[in-house]
């Protein structure tokens, strides 16, 4: 259903659609490049009455204005009302937002053009442009709709419509009655980077990696957080690298890991696959993870000089692995030298605005003096509208992309004051700068808005690893319940967003997919279950669009709860990694290099069968990809002769495969 508001002599500001369907509520129109004002929506069949309501007044004569209307009815005060007549046809109403990445996006060099649907409505979609006609997919799907997709191989500005079948007749699918065809002008405001589509990403925890310099292992006691905090005062520990996690193994037992160290570990790295390194914080700080900085500017020492970490960064650069760092906009330690300053001067210090202090004087850490972020009295929030702080924390993320990193992951963006305008500020000057530089946003659920080519290239994907893959894995969702969410996953974002996702299921936040999966706590011997539903859910996220990304140690099978002071974090035990594991993972790593489909940013839903899921990546569907969550199940197959490539090699199937209990397999069509 469209509604169509063309203005003849004067230019409105805001127009919205008000009407029986939405209780005379506002629906706002869109404003087109020729000035006529839409909006497209989806009603049920009936009859509707509705009018315009242009910049805060009500059209009194909707017969005057809207001659797209099916009618005019009395409405009551002398004038008339618009009807519009929604038969069934007309739920075929097509979803179709070009300006938004999901509906247009170039991914992989091709323009790529999709529009959603009701679920099984429609039989056939072709994409007809001024450059040539492509037929369309039934791309992904879920209970209630479907995406149809259709690709240009070009990125060259062209004009475009859609001719759709359903119940056996053909329609066309214009942008509006007076302006027919909509128009790509072939500009990407939105790159993709392919060098994270392409690649695997590793998370470091760079005090619980491994230990590659021992002479500045006691200088994170020096700093710590707790030495200053006059309200809630401690003593950091400083332990060997397998010493018992004591309460304070989260945040203040050090264990000595080290820039050096991961350089040391580059081999390693590199044996699985790894092509960006994502590091939590590394700058002066109180904690051992790092989130309280007291200087932005500055390698905490404890992590090693400055020299070392050029050392790294051209060593991991010489591997072919890029490095992302951890930002930390929102709030600062108790440390930072701004907020010190705050705390010794009051209204006297010229960084009092860049706090919100509720009352002077104050003690270190008293979250009931000053705002913190979530109240927390060690993590003072900054003022992120105030000029100069912002100033501040940008000119420090470019002077690290300048030195060397090639991105970064910021840490609870939703969370800031101002928080939309400061991530656009931030996008334009370091993409103006660096324009291949990877920008991931912590933010855990589906929000198409943080990802639309205005702030962040990706966000930390828990929404695809934690909420859907890791519950199949599990074994609590069937096949049909996953693809659903994965339909909705893939619907909601643009393929070229998809494709440079950083796609994870744990992290240092979480509990570890093992421990996750049944596996136990840190200190348990994993049962064979879990290590195969373990296997399971990385192969998903190896063979899906985007990056994988591997929190240290998960390749070792490693155990960790969360609950128990963070245990996830404890530091990585190199002589107990599970072998078998580790040779899945790089099994899984060599799989994505040599097969390209799985690196396209393309996927295809193919069918779902109980406890089996199954999907088609690269541009010709060549490589089909089939989890079973489950028991020993069949799987009919596409037309043709189908390879299997992964996890064995060789076997050729037809009609139909055999795929194990709990298990993916991966096939290439023969
Ligand atoms: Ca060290």
């Amino acid at each position: 259903m469209e509604f169509v508001y063309t203005p003849k002599n004067l230019t409105p500001r805001i127009v919205s659609v008000r009407g029986s369907f939405n209780d005379w509520g506002q629906w706002y129109m869109r404003k087109t490049a020729n000035g006529t004002w839409i909006l497209r929506t989806c009603l049920k069949p009936g009859n509707y009455q509705y009018k315009f309501f242009i910049d805060g007044k009500w059209v009194k004569d909707m017969s005057k204005v809207d001659p797209t209307a099916d009618g005019y009815a009395d409405d009551g005060y002398g004038g008339k009302n618009a009807v519009k007549v929604v038969s069934g046809l007309s739920t075929l109403a097509i979803d179709f937002r070009p300006e938004r990445p999901p509906y247009l996006s170039i991914a992989d060099n091709r323009t790529v053009v999709r529009f959603q649907v009701g679920r099984g409505l429609i039989e056939n979609a072709t994409l007809v442009t001024s450059i040539g006609t492509f037929k369309m997919e039934r791309q992904v799907w879920w209970s209630s709709g479907e995406v149809w997709r259709g690709e240009v191989p070009a990125v060259e500005p062209f004009e475009y419509y859609f001719t759709i079948q359903a119940n056996g007749s053909s329609y066309e699918v214009f942008n509006s009655s007076n302006e027919p065809f909509f128009k790509f002008d072939g500009k990407d405001r939105f790159p993709q980077l392919q060098w994270v589509s392409t690649g695997v990403g590793y998370q470091i925890f760079p005090d619980r990696f491994y230990n590659g310099n021992r002479s500045n292992d006691a200088l994170a006691l020096d700093h710590d957080e707790l030495i200053l905090n006059q309200v809630s005062p401690g003593k950091p520990i400083l332990s060997n690298w397998s010493d018992p996690i004591t309460p304070l193994h989260c945040c203040h037992q050090y264990f000595g890991g080290d820039i050096a160290g991961i350089t040391q570990k580059l081999d390693y790295l590199q044996s699985l696959g790894v092509t960006l390194i994502y590091l939590n914080p590394i700058f002066l700080s109180g904690s051992a993870h790092g989130y309280d900085t007291y200087d932005y500017y500055r390698l905490d020492p404890k992590f090693g000089t400055d020299e070392e970490l050029r050392t790294f960064l051209n060593e991991a650069h010489k591997s072919g692995i890029r490095v992302i760092f951890d930002f930390v906009p929102d709030h600062t330690g108790i440390g930072h030298w701004a907020f010190i300053d705050v705390w010794k001067r009051g209204n006297q210090s010229p960084y009092w605005d860049w706090y919100f202090v509720k009352k002077w004087p104050f003690k270190l850490g008293d979250g009931s003096a000053y705002t913190g972020w979530w109240g927390i009295g060690s993590l003072p929030k900054l003022n992120t509208e105030n000029p100069k702080v912002k100033e501040y924390l940008m000119n420090a993320a470019l002077k690290w992309l300048d030195f060397g990193f090639d991105g970064f992951r910021v840490d609870v963006p939703n969370d800031l004051v101002n928080a939309d305008e400061f991530f656009r500020e931030l996008r334009a000057k370091v993409k103006a700068k660096h324009p291949d530089a990877y920008m991931v946003g912590e933010i855990w659920t589906l929000s198409p808005d943080w990802v639309d080519g205005s702030k962040f290239d990706s966000l930390m994907n828990y929404a695809l690893g934690k909420d859907i893959l890791l519950p199949y894995a599990r074994g609590s969702l069937s096949g049909k319940a996953t693809m659903n969410l994965l339909g909705k996953y893939y619907a909601a974002y643009g393929e070229n967003v998809a494709a440079m996702g950083f796609n994870l299921v744990d992290s240092h936040d979480t509990s570890r997919v093992l421990t996750d999966l049944g596996g136990g706590k840190l200190g348990d011997k994993p049962d064979q279950e879990a290590i195969q539903r373990q296997k399971l859910l990385s192969a998903l996220l190896y063979t899906l669009p985007g990056m994988p990304v591997t929190f240290q140690g998960d390749e070792c099978a490693f155990l960790g709860d969360k609950s128990h002071y963070d245990e996830q974090r404890y530091p990585f035990q190199w002589e107990k990694c599970n072998g078998d594991m580790l040779r899945h993972y790089r099994s899984l790593a060599e799989l994505r290099k040599s097969v390209p489909a799985l690196t396209s940013s393309k996927i295809l839903f193919y069918r779902t069968q109980g406890s089996v899921l199954s999907f088609f990546r690269g541009h010709n569907n060549e490589v089909l990809v089939i989890a079973n969550n489950g028991g020993r199940s069949e799987l009919e197959l596409p037309e043709g002769t189908w390879k299997e490539i992964w996890p064995e090699k060789g076997k050729e199937f037809k009609e139909s495969v055999e795929i194990p209990a709990v298990s993916l397999v991966v096939l290439e069509r023969g």
